[in-house]
């Protein structure tokens, strides 16, 4: 399924929901988190409907790729200059919530780190 109708990301592909968009192509979608874990936290996700890493093969390894190459640029452009996190949860147990795949990229000062 490439759009699954019931699907909270598939939405905001879809514009049917809000977002914050940071970064979009003809395969992925980049937007702000609604409730950020760091001063720069977006999510990088497929447009196509994937509900988790367990259901990426190698046929995906392209668009994986994409979504692990745009975040430099768009980091970036977001003005982190001094590192972040990528974070993929997968499933219930992974602590994956919106079952729709995801790549959290969180970065910007944390004024709670010392140096
Ligand atoms: P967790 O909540 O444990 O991080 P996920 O890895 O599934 O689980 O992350 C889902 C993320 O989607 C959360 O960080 C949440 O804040 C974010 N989120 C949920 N709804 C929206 C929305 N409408 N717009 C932007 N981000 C959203």
């Amino acid at each position: 399924m490439s759009h699954d109708p019931n699907c909270l990301f598939c939405k905001i592909v879809a514009g049917q929901i809000p977002s914050k968009k940071a970064y979009e192509d003809e395969d992925i979608l980049a937007f702000h988190d609604i409730h950020p874990w760091a001063p720069v936290h977006v999510l990088i996700i497929p447009k196509r409907h994937i509900t988790s890493m367990v259901d990426v093969g190698p046929d995906d390894a392209a668009l994986l790729g994409k979504m692990m190459a745009v975040s430099p640029r768009l980091m970036k452009e977001l003005g982190v200059t001094n590192g972040y996190r990528h974070v993929i949860n997968t499933g219930r147990d992974g602590l994956q919530e919106v079952m729709h795949l995801h790549m959290h990229v969180m970065g910007g000062p944390r004024p709670w780190l010392k140096g």
